[in-house]
């Protein structure tokens, strides 16, 4: 697929894939490593909205460490993308 099809069909919301970066309860942090867009659902209320600094700020004030967790998520990204 190339990189124009793949950056249209993010744009329009059809994600190839989407990685775990963190597990809340109900609730999990997702990335996609074609956009690198971030998003949180919520499984009970079954919402899909981008991730913010709102959510940080709450799942940091409920002791998760949300910054470690997306710093090694780009890190993975960025090892997965140099990988011959
Ligand atoms: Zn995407």
């Amino acid at each position: 697929m190339t990189s124009l099809i793949r950056r249209v069909l993010c744009r329009i919301g059809h994600h190839r894939q989407l990685d775990i970066i963190q597990t809340f309860r109900a609730a999990q942090h997702v990335g996609c490593p074609d956009c690198r867009r971030r998003y949180a659902i919520h499984h009970g209320l079954r919402t899909f909205v981008p991730w913010d600094s709102d959510f940080a700020d709450l799942y940091e004030g409920m002791g998760y460490d949300t910054a470690h967790a997306t710093n090694r998520w780009f890190d993975y990204l960025d090892t997965r993308e140099h990988r011959p």
